[in-house]
């Protein structure tokens, strides 16, 4: 089987992609006269980056739509308050690096040098620090990259994994730590929010109060923090250090709570309304339901499986993973002793493709004409797909199939079953009875151990 993107090819092809894109560029910064070079500069980001996304997405199919939308207004203060807590502590890892020596050092006077380029031309420097790398790097980092690490790995992973991704993207140490630091916030907030307003207004507000400060100071991208501090400089600065962590955590600790009490949606991936009651009841509060039609789903869900299971997954599949949300879907089948089991997974078709509820109790009736073990179960499967995870339930009710339909109510075979230890079928019984027993009422029962 093929491996889920990303692995770790995956991800040295996409650095790949971004350095071979980039060389062009680095010729034309031979030929190309001197005030020019900050226009040519931020085109030798935006360019390489734009087609790394787009061969990204070509190349590995990653087609989904990226969320720009925000939708948390009020966190918006803290969030800069944090940010700025990030920055503190990201060049802090940059103070602990050695003065740089030998080739590092040359490296990281060409590095200041290329900073020094960008940070004089106001407009193209501008465009290049605060607006083009926000939203370029967020859109493959978070977009892409992170967001289908956290359908393979539990979140703190899969945001360590793109943190660190996005520090080595910058190939050398000082921004490779001060980036993962980053990282790990940027990352956090795109999984608490889905959406990439939240890592872009972040990268912004950072980058361009770097770039303004570099405007006023005359510092240099990496230099700021390198110098040698000592004394009551040095105790300041730690103390600063900490209050930075300190905020971090408290912020931590409040978001984690602020986040549980906002509602989950969770998707039914049904195209049959009776079921839509009977999952709203066991669902605990903070979760919200949402129908295909919510999500803007038009079509018909395949059920192309040989089991209920298969055909559970299936459904739940076609929904969770294009539209990355949480889903559950449920296979039904009536399994009858003397028919070895049939109609089971082809209960809904039994009398035929588009065959009425009536046309399949008919059938059923005809096929049992003058059997006496009438013995038969409804069999409810679940599959519920839960970020990285997908649980799989069962519910089971016995009971036997009456010689002709009774009762009103219910749907699909209802009016011809007539559960164990009961005397009226399913149909007769009323909807808020046969919910209380009913086999898809047993295998929500058992999910909801699954919900948080
Ligand atoms: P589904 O694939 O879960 O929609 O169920 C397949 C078929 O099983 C339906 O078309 C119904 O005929 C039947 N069925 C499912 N659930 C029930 C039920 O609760 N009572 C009676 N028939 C059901």
């Amino acid at each position: 089987m093929k491996k889920r993107f990303p692995t770790f090819g995956h991800l040295v092809i996409i650095l790949l992609y971004f350095i071979i894109f980039t060389f062009p560029f680095s010729k034309l910064k031979e030929i190309v006269p001197k005030s020019f070079s900050a226009w040519l500069m931020l085109l030798s980001f935006v360019i390489p980056m734009y087609l790394t996304i787009w061969s990204t997405r070509k190349t590995f199919g990653k087609k989904g739509k990226l969320n720009y939308k925000p939708n948390y207004w009020t966190l918006l203060p803290l969030i800069i308050l944090v940010s700025y807590a990030f920055f503190i502590i990201g060049e802090f890892t940059i103070f602990l690096l050695p003065e740089p020596t030998g080739i590092w050092k040359k490296i990281f006077d060409m590095l200041n040098e290329t900073m020094a380029q960008v940070f004089n031309n106001q407009i193209a420097g501008f465009l290049m620090v605060a607006i083009a790398a926000p939203i370029l790097e967020e859109s493959l980092f978070r977009g892409i990259i992170l967001k289908a690490l956290l359908k393979k790995y539990n979140p703190y992973v899969a945001i360590l994994i793109s943190a660190i991704v996005f520090g080595v993207f910058h190939m050398n140490p000082w921004q490779f730590l001060y980036a993962t630091v980053l990282g790990l916030f940027l990352g956090y907030m795109y999984w608490k929010t889905k959406s990439l307003f939240y890592p872009i207004f972040i990268h912004f507000l950072l980058n361009s109060t770097m770039f303004f400060a570099a405007q006023m100071n005359d510092i240099k991208e990496t230099e700021g923090l390198v110098e040698n501090l000592t004394g009551n400089d040095l105790i300041q600065y730690l103390i600063l250090v900490l209050l930075a962590v300190m905020i971090v955590v408290f912020a931590w600790i409040f978001f984690e709570k602020y986040f549980a009490q906002v509602p989950k949606e969770l998707v039914l991936a049904t195209q049959n309304p009776h079921k839509i009651e009977e999952i709203k009841q066991i669902l605990p509060k903070n979760y919200q339901l949402k129908s295909l039609k919510d999500l803007g789903f038009e079509g018909k869900l395949k059920e192309t499986g040989k089991t209920l299971e298969a055909n559970a997954l299936q459904k739940v599949r076609q929904i969770a993973v294009p539209y990355d949300v949480d889903a559950i879907a449920d296979d039904t089948g009536l399994e009858v002793k003397s028919l070895n089991g049939a109609p089971g997974v082809y209960s809904a078709r039994y009398a035929g493709e588009n065959a009425s509820y009536e046309d399949n109790v008919q059938k059923l009736l005809i096929d049992m004409k003058g059997v006496e073990n009438r013995e038969a179960q409804f069999r409810t499967v679940v599959a519920y797909s839960k970020g990285n995870k997908e649980h799989i339930v069962s519910g089971i009710v016995k009971g036997h199939i009456t010689t002709e339909p009774r009762g009103a109510g219910g749907f699909g075979y209802d009016s011809v079953f007539i559960p164990e230890g009961y005397t009226q079928t399913f149909a007769e019984m009323g909807e808020s009875e046969k919910n209380k027993i009913s086999h898809r009422a047993i295998a929500l029962q058992k999910l909801k151990k699954k919900f948080d």
